[in-house]
């Protein structure tokens, strides 16, 4: 496909400039927002405003941070603050696709109101399972820049064995640490005895903690309570890395002296173009697959 297909880019960092390079090359007409001219590709139209992209584009491509509850979007080189309404959407084709990597209540009121259709990329296996890789490496850059001692044969647990906590266990052992799974699902238990981990029941997790060095979750959901947390080590370090407001009880880790530290977006911060080319190898499929799909109805 590419050629005649006008997709609108608003706003993001490094990784949609890495998207932007990938789709000119394939042929794709851009029009963007918040970026700085000097930084595009030749043939790249750069807007004066999100409604000005984005007219009778069938596709948009908002970044993989979306836009906040308070309508404000995710744009690292724009100089000042963007709000995004309704009305600087609504100039789409009608029916347009929407892709995010997750969307806030606010886009998707804004979403369903126009219409227009929402693909959140973050959770899909073909971008989550790469992004894990730059997960891993920032939360163990995390943990060496904070921790006195070396991770090898530090006593490292990961709660949650999903994508994240598969990519951030492989990496620990690699690097010689001993490493602990905590993990409702009885399969992760077993996946991750195979590969050479300690699988520890999540509800056991309380028996256990005190052994803990350093402690990854990647669950998204209330799991280092204070209850957990007083049975910890005093010098241990938690690294939070499950998305919103993470898993741990952060204000009884404070009031307990544990160091505790939410670390979300670290693909993006730690590496912005390997991240990049993640979604510069995805986009190209998901527009021409989405497009061909619209068109068939
Ligand atoms: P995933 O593949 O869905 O894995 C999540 C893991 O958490 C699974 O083991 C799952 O177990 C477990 N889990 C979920 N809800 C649970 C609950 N209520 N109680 C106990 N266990 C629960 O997710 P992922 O791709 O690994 O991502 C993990 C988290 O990291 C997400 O919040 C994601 O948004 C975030 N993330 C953060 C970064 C960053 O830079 N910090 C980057 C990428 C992703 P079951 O299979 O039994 O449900």
């Amino acid at each position: 496909m590419g050629k005649e297909i006008a997709v609108a880019i608003i706003g993001g960092d490094d990784r949609e400039l890495v998207v932007i390079r990938e789709l000119t090359d394939k042929g794709y007409r851009l029009k963007t927002f918040g970026f700085p001219e000097e930084l595009l590709p030749v043939g790249v139209i750069s807007c004066q405003s999100p409604a000005e992209t984005v007219r009778d584009a069938p596709v948009i491509i908002l970044p993989m941070p979306g836009i906040k509850e308070n309508g404000c979007l995710y744009a690292k080189y724009s100089p000042h603050d963007v709000k995004i309404t309704m009305e600087d959407l609504f100039p789409a084709a009608p029916g347009a696709w929407v892709f995010v990597g997750k969307a806030s209540y606010y886009l998707k009121t804004i979403i369903e109101s126009c219409r227009f259709r929402l693909i959140e990329i973050a959770e899909l296996d073909q971008v989550a399972i790469p992004n894990s890789i730059p997960t891993a490496e920032g939360a163990l850059q995390l943990a060496m820049e904070q921790l006195p001692i070396t991770l090898h044969g530090a006593k490292t647990f990961v709660i949650g064995f999903g994508r994240v906590g598969e990519t951030l266990a492989l990496m620990l052992k690699g690097i010689g640490a001993e490493v602990i799974v905590a993990a409702r699902n009885p399969s992760q238990r077993e996946k991750c005895r195979i590969l050479g981990c300690r699988p520890l029941e999540l509800c056991r997790l309380r028996e256990s903690i005190y052994e803990a060095d350093l402690i990854y979750n990647t669950v998204p959901s209330p799991i280092l309570s204070q209850d957990i947390l007083q049975r910890m080590k005093q010098e241990a370090l938690i690294i939070d890395l499950a998305s919103g407001r993470g898993g741990t009880d952060f204000h009884a880790a404070e009031q307990l002296g544990i160091r505790a530290l939410l670390a979300p977006g670290l693909p993006g911060k730690v590496a912005p173009l390997s991240a990049g080319r993640i979604l510069a190898r995805f986009y190209p499929a998901l527009i021409d697959r989405c497009l061909s799909e619209g068109s068939s109805h």
